[in-house]
């Protein structure tokens, strides 16, 4: 069989770890593809797309800025892209092009790295952007029972109102707004809270502090920061230092990129050889 075609688009990409995880992977699996970042303007996303309409396309990741620019490219939405109005994977398959959404997913995957499912559970997270977004309909689609989301009164709010009521509409899962400033209700939800997530950039070097005071916090929540530096954010900290069990953001792209790749070739990412070998964990 000719070398098969799989591919990251977006702008920019040259950073991008994903073509080492695919690559090493298709090598595990003897798979004869390539997995190439392409990085691509939005005027050129028709030229690209009618590339993927060839035999040897076996499947692409879609990262910013076009993961809505695609949208309207894909002959089918799974619900995980419909609800979220984003598009990470697509997979070619008899004929059509589906659009997919595996970031919620790898990151709800990650939590096995805690011993953490999310079923029945209720979540509460921080922020509502694209990341949230993401896991939010996941979560929602994989039956958590609660979702809370906390949100700043910006101009998004009304929009984040909207888009809760559509996946608390389409799924069997609760889900709410919260303004984050409201201290008093969100101390009531953390304490019925499962799991806190922060999916806000508050906690970077480039932006310090914590999202939420440590004084709402309790030793039952567990708590994940989708932030990934090397130095661990204020939540963590705070988290730690209550007993709460904790997680990075660390593997998300990582297991996201392995439902991506079970979508295309049927077949598992070699978790702990990729660890290693991609992302140097002893
Ligand atoms: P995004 O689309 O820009 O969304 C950011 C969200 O945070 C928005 O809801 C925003 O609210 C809120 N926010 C920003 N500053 C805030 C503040 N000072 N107070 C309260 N809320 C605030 O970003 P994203 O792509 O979802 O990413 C969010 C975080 O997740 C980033 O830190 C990113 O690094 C991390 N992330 C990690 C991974 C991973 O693989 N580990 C993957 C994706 C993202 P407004 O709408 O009001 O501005």
């Amino acid at each position: 069989m000719n070398k098969q075609f799989a591919c990251l688009i977006g702008s920019p990409v040259a950073h991008s770890i994903s073509p080492a995880m695919h690559n090493k992977s298709f090598e595990y699996h003897n798979i004869n593809a390539n997995y190439e970042a392409i990085d691509i303007a939005k005027e050129d996303l028709p030229n690209i797309i009618s590339r993927f309409r060839e035999k040897d396309f076996l499947g692409s990741n879609v990262t910013m800025p076009h993961k809505t620019n695609v949208i309207p490219f894909m002959d089918e939405l799974h619900p995980s892209a419909k609800l979220s109005n984003s598009v990470n994977t697509i997979v070619p398959r008899d004929g059509k092009l589906i659009g997919y959404s595996t970031d919620g997913a790898g990151f709800i995957d990650s939590l096995s790295e805690i011993d953490v499912n999310i079923t029945d559970k209720i979540i509460t997270i921080i922020g509502a952007g694209g990341a949230a977004t993401s896991i939010i309909v996941q979560a929602a689609l994989d039956s958590a029972n609660t979702i809370n989301i906390l949100k700043r009164k910006s101009s998004t709010y009304e929009k984040t109102v909207e888009f809760a009521a559509e996946v608390d509409a389409a799924t069997e899962c609760t889900v709410n707004v919260i303004d984050l400033a409201d201290k008093a209700t969100v101390k009531n939800v953390l304490d019925k809270t499962d799991i806190l997530i922060n999916a806000t950039p508050i906690g970077m070097s480039d932006y310090p502090g914590t999202p939420i005071d440590k004084k709402l916090l309790n030793s039952n929540l567990v708590v994940a920061d989708l932030i990934y530096e090397t130095t661990e954010t204020q939540l963590l900290k705070d988290a730690k230092s209550l007993g709460c069990k904790c997680m990075n953001g660390e593997f998300m792209l990582l297991y996201q990129g392995a439902r991506s790749f079970k979508y295309w070739t049927k077949l598992d990412m070699p978790i702990n050889l990729i660890k290693k070998e991609v992302f140097h964990v002893k």
